[in-house]
């Protein structure tokens, strides 16, 4: 990553066996444009790119327009975050036959997590009910967008973020922050022992209205 935390795909080059990105990163919450990828995806026709969208329903545009012509291109979901249904252990995968294929082929030795018929179910509830968690979404990013703004305002350098947390860097060291926070109750997370995120707190952004 750059400075500011943006993936630098010209690092992308060169030989490898695969690549994965999570759209929008985590712990950052930055976004990759639909045309960024789709550079880094003709980059390398040639091998599977994996772009992980656990965080997309918060406010970023979905490769799933780019599966028509990229049939190197796999996307992951999982019902965690946008839906709130971490617990149901339920995700899922949209990519070309090609790839589905190979999955099918080896899922029942490779996948240890085999998705139960209750948590089918509720994913399935879930799904049909999809209006409902749109909304909720975007409440999340609604104070996401609220309280980075706010931040911003204190004097916070604060990581534009996409995702349903926000990274931000206060003028007091992290260490008060969380100690101060955690007076009123307030539990935020600090990373000191990440070199290049040390100075930074992560907030989670829920859906309160204000
Ligand atoms: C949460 C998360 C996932 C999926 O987690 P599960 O709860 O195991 O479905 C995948 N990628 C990223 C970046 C995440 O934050």
């Amino acid at each position: 990553m750059t400075n500011d935390f943006e993936i630098d795909f010209s690092n992308y080059v060169g030989e490898c066996g695969g690549i994965i990105i999570a759209n929008p990163n985590a712990s950052t919450g930055r976004l990759k444009s639909l045309d960024e990828l789709t550079e880094l995806l003709r980059a390398h026709l040639d091998m599977v790119v994996i772009v992980d969208e656990a965080y997309i329903n918060f406010g970023g545009q979905t490769a799933i327009s780019l599966l028509d012509k990229y049939d190197n291109l796999f996307i992951t979901r999982t019902f965690s975050k946008d839906a709130s249904l971490a617990g149901l252990r339920v995700g899922y995968g949209i990519g070309s036959r090609r790839l589905i294929a190979v999955m099918e082929a080896v899922k029942n030795s490779v996948n240890p997590y085999a998705v139960d018929s209750l948590a089918e179910t509720l994913a399935t509830a879930a799904v049909e009910d999809w209006c409902y968690y749109e909304k909720t979404c975007q409440q999340v990013a609604g104070t996401r967008d609220w309280f980075s703004r706010n931040l911003a305002d204190l004097g916070w350098k604060v990581v534009t973020s996409q995702a349903n947390f926000v990274l931000a860097k206060p003028r007091q060291t992290t260490k008060e922050v969380f100690e101060a926070l955690e007076r009123k109750h307030i539990y935020v997370r600090y990373f000191p022992k990440v070199e290049r995120i040390k100075d930074y707190c992560g907030f989670l952004s829920g859906r309160t209205r204000r």
